[in-house]
């Protein structure tokens, strides 16, 4: 009673503020997004590539594979992402990562966890692995967005986290303006796998963004080198 008088207290004087457009938010919006901010979020659906994820531009049809996984198949089994990287989740995203916005780990940990349920058997699985960053981007920004993404999930699902044990061995340059194969090249033997055996284990990668799946496909080799069962990849946002 006292809690909840406190609650609407603070609220009254500090009213929770939607994450992205600082709009106070009204008490029957969800709790970090407005409506409209989360009307401009493209949640990914089918029909969509089977392996990458990709949601095909055409609403019509099912799925299959995509160009780029039929001429080179990945290693990872497959990856999905919740939505498309556009609009809020983009906005969300570049400011989670570049502004110190440790605030949007929660929120995205659980929209991430919430949407991988509807793609994942997340009964299945064994492991959740973020995608690490190299130690001077880590300094710079002071953590690492994927890992702490991986933290709020691991809560939600009650699946163990790997801790630091995928680390990246050499920092890549920015992969914005590279083409797909100078991506692949950029990050090939970047990543070592420092944990126990994955003796069969089945392992979920995390990352904030899929863009060209070099990053995700390196990182699904050693995982795979190191013994993993299956590799299946969790992205919040699949660039289109
Ligand atoms: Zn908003
Ligand atoms: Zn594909």
């Amino acid at each position: 009673m006292l809690q909840s008088f406190r609650r609407a207290l603070v609220d009254f004087f500090f009213p929770p503020l939607c994450l992205v457009c600082k709009r106070p938010l009204a008490s029957y919006e969800k709790a970090f997004l407005c409506d409209c901010c989360t009307a401009d979020i493209t949640f990914i659906d089918s029909p969509l590539c089977c392996t990458c994820g990709i949601q095909f531009k055409s609403r019509a049809g099912d799925d299959h594979l995509c160009g780029n996984c039929l001429e080179s198949p990945p290693r990872f089994d497959r990856a999905r992402a919740a939505g498309v990287y556009d609009g809020t989740l983009r906005k969300a995203i570049q400011l989670f990562k570049y502004r110190g916005g440790l605030l949007f780990a929660k929120p995205l940990g659980q929209l991430l966890a919430e949407h991988g349920r509807r793609f994942l058997n997340v009964g299945a699985l064994d492991l959740i692995v973020p995608v690490p960053l190299h130690r001077r981007r880590l300094r710079q920004r002071g953590y690492n967005q994927s890992l702490e993404l991986a933290r709020h999930m691991g809560l939600c699902w009650n699946i163990a986290v790997a801790p630091e044990w995928l680390v990246r061995n050499r920092a890549t340059p920015q992969q914005t303006t590279l083409s797909r194969r100078e991506r692949s090249r950029n990050v090939r033997g970047a990543f070592a796998w420092k944990g126990p055996a994955l003796s069969g284990k089945r392992v979920v990668l995390v990352d904030d963004v899929y863009t060209s799946g070099a990053t995700a496909n390196e990182c699904a080799g050693v995982l795979k080198k190191s013994g993993a069962g299956t590799v299946e990849v969790l992205t919040l946002a699949h660039t289109q």
